[in-house]
């Protein structure tokens, strides 16, 4: 009877435990586990260096956790006094004046032309199913005054110059991990005509799937040839940049990988986009996509080293002597 006692005690003492250790995993279901719960601090400084001036890019670290979901409900764009419209269906919603109808019809087809392509060359697609539910939000402005408005009253809550700014990617990095807030194009120059207008929206949805690929937790420090050049590289696929030869030496003699960006613009973004045509002459498409593959994780130096076996100098080096295959 003692012996039976214990027993019973025994498988109690177990059940107990069984239960209480399933109402600890209900308690923790709806809660998120924290994909960045100890982001170095230098990736912070990295995160937010990025943006302002003549990027077409703002991102921001929010050192707090984003409570789930994290759907589109709050978009400034669902607010009746913004005015915009809108075009929703399972991957995407556009904001929009009743203006831009026919080009809304047109972003929609063309963002979901860009979905295999990223997924292929980028790495993967971010679905919003990868995103706590949320939709990603694209605003279509038709002039430089409405985007200006729409940047202040809805992203940067600042004034700020976007007056070459054909189109922008606005997130944010908190311990949940990336956070799309939103894109948005300007029509004073992403309507012009309707491939360029592929290339803005596609350059910008690269930056979605290109920054929500990375591991935070890592240190981590991305030139801007590298984020603007594999968002060029990606939405002009089979272009190839061209350059006059004043234009190589100045590439030659300006530009230093380990920089955090090139002196000009058009060196970070066509410059850029050159050295990821260069790689891929190199090592094919699929060295570009297992080159952002082990960057994401590791960084550039280590990424160079397991993939092609080479240095970030030695790369630079065969890349500009290799310029003579995108003169004009
Ligand atoms: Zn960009």
């Amino acid at each position: 009877m003692k012996r039976f006692g214990s027993i019973a005690a025994v498988l109690l003492i177990f059940i107990l435990s069984a239960l209480a250790l399933i109402k600890v995993y209900d308690k923790g279901k709806d809660q998120k586990p924290l994909r960045y719960a100890d982001i170095p601090q230098e990736t912070i400084d990295w995160i937010n260096s990025i943006g302002g001036g003549l990027d077409d890019l703002l991102s921001g670290f929010n050192p707090f956790p984003r409570p789930t979901p994290w759907d589109n409900s709050g978009d400034f764009g669902q607010d009746p006094e913004s005015g915009l419209q809108t075009l929703e269906d399972e991957y995407f919603i556009f904001y929009f004046p009743e203006k831009l109808k026919k080009k809304a019809t047109l972003c929609q087809q063309l963002a979901h032309e860009a979905i295999p392509h990223l997924a292929e060359v980028v790495g993967k697609y971010f679905y919003p199913d990868d995103m706590n539910g949320r939709k990603v939000p694209i605003y279509l402005m038709p002039d430089q005054r409405s985007f200006d408005r729409l940047m202040v009253q809805s992203f940067s809550g600042q004034e700020g110059n976007y007056d070459t700014t054909a189109g922008i990617t606005i997130f944010e990095i908190s311990p949940s991990g990336f956070y799309l807030k939103g894109i948005a194009l300007n029509g004073r120059y992403a309507f012009s005509e309707d491939a360029y207008t592929k290339n803005v929206l596609w350059h910008e949805m690269t930056h979605y799937c290109f920054f929500a690929s990375i591991d935070y937790n890592q240190y981590l420090n991305l030139p801007k040839w590298c984020y603007e050049g594999i968002a060029e590289y990606t939405s002009l696929p089979g272009e190839r940049p061209s350059f006059s030869k004043g234009e190589i030496k100045m590439l030659r003699e300006d530009c230093d990988f380990s920089a955090p960006h090139f002196p000009y613009v058009f060196e970070n973004y066509k410059g850029g986009q050159s050295i990821f045509c260069h790689m891929e002459d190199r090592y094919k498409v699929t060295g570009v996509h297992s080159f952002l593959n082990i960057l994401y994780r590791k960084g550039i130096p280590t990424s160079l080293k397991e993939n092609f076996s080479t240095t970030v100098p030695a790369f630079e080096e065969d890349w500009k002597a290799s310029l003579e295959n995108f003169i004009d």
